[in-house]
């Protein structure tokens, strides 16, 4: 392979370039561009972990608030992860606005149909 610091050739298994002395191996160089974030936003593909695995939006569905976190925390460097974790922590607040809005409905037609006792039946619900 070719050190990509000073493009000259060098064994498939060196750690260091014997050249310009620059690391070769992986960890070391997603550690050092960790380090470069402009360097990252020049690249159209971020080297950075950026799965948009569907466990993110499953996260963010139990817990939204770390969802809306993860989004805003990510949405520049991981914009898929960040769009996963978005939109579980979406959902789940328009599941419970719409789980709010039965049951209030629901809860409303007791009370107006059974009086106090649909008011127990609303809490039993709860
Ligand atoms: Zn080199």
């Amino acid at each position: 392979m070719f050190c990509k610091n000073c493009g000259k050739e060098v064994g498939d298994q060196a750690a260091y370039c014997p050249f310009c002395g620059s690391t070769l191996s992986d960890d070391a160089e997603k550690n050092a561009q960790a380090q470069r974030p402009a360097y990252e936003a020049q690249q159209p593909y971020p080297p950075v972990q950026d799965s948009g695995s569907a466990g993110w939006g499953v996260l963010g569905f139990f817990i939204p608030l770390v969802g809306l976190i993860l989004f805003l925390v990510w949405k520049d460097s991981k914009p898929r992860s960040a769009k996963a974790a978005g939109v579980g922590a979406l959902v789940s607040v328009i599941v419970y606005v719409v789980l709010m809005i039965i049951i209030g409905v629901v809860g409303g037609l007791m009370v107006a149909k059974q009086g106090v006792n649909g008011v127990a039946a609303v809490l039993s619900i709860l």
